[in-house]
């Protein structure tokens, strides 16, 4: 069965690269028309909405700042007009090691906590709105199987703003179903992209393949066709579900 976005409007967050990247240019293949938000990487961001066609445009917000997301989604939809698919991908994981001192580990919790958790529940606030509006959408997080399992001591703000992510996931499938709006939790393991390369420096390929049961580890296009297949509308009554791609992490 052939996924088709076409005639659907999509921003996708953190697409400039990584896993974002991989789902901005699956939607775009699809037929979907997608605004690629970015935060450093204008070029690539810039090059991705190019080989994407279809209209895609770029978009730059730090969504460590609250205001700039309210002003993400006021630009996106002003250039968009509707949108059907919001997927809150962008993300940080800060190494805050549990022996340095207070103050950085508190700073290093408050910024991962903005841009994971804050970011996404303020995009996702202002798309229900739009949503209820316009006749519903589908909103897909990207959470991560540090959500369930727990991560490294240095990354506890990690795995607690992902598990957020799933609560918020939850909460929005079971407040606004009935108004239209969809929501759907990703939960990938260890995906390759520049996120897992500091953590391949800091604990060796070996130690995150040695977690699955497939002997290659996920590649972002791994992700994509999952997060395309939600937004089609095909799995709208798993609305609420997390699908884990994680190599098969749990049964190895
Ligand atoms: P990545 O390669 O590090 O890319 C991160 C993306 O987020 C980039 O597009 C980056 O934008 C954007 N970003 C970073 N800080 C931002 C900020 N302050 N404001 C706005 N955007 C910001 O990460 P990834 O591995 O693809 O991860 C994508 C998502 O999957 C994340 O939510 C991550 O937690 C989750 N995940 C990843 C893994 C993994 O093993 N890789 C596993 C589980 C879950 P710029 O490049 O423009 O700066």
């Amino acid at each position: 069965m052939q996924i088709d976005l076409a005639n659907t409007n999509a921003l996708v967050t953190g697409a400039s690269r990584g896993i974002g990247a991989a789902i901005a240019r699956a939607m775009g293949r699809a037929g979907a028309r997608v605004a690629v938000h970015y935060h450093s990487q204008r070029d690539q961001a810039d090059t991705l909405a190019a080989e994407i066609g279809q209209r895609a445009q770029t978009f730059q917000a730090d969504l460590g700042d609250a205001d700039a997301c309210v002003s993400l989604w006021k630009a996106v939809t002003e250039r968009f007009g509707r949108i059907h698919t919001l997927v809150n991908n962008a993300g940080i994981a800060l190494s805050c090691p549990p022996e340095g001192d207070i103050t950085g580990w508190v700073r290093g919790w408050d910024a991962t906590m903005a841009v994971n958790l804050r970011a996404p529940g303020i995009l996702s606030k202002l798309a229900v709105q739009h949503f209820i509006e316009h006749g519903g959408g589908r909103i897909i997080n990207i959470s991560s199987r540090a959500a369930f399992r727990g991560d490294q001591p240095p990354y506890l703000a990690y795995a607690a703003s992902k598990a957020g992510l799933v609560a918020l996931t939850r909460s929005l499938a079971r407040g606004f179903g009935k108004s239209g709006v969809l929501a759907f939790n990703v939960a990938p393991g260890f995906t390759r992209t520049e996120m897992a390369e500091d953590f391949i420096r800091q604990y060796g390929e070996d130690y995150a393949c040695g977690d699955i049961a497939l002997s290659r580890l996920t590649e972002p296009a791994d992700i994509a066709p999952i997060v395309t297949f939600l937004a089609s509308g095909l799995a709208d009554h798993a609305t609420g579900c997390t699908i884990d791609v994680n190599a098969g992490s749990y049964v190895h």
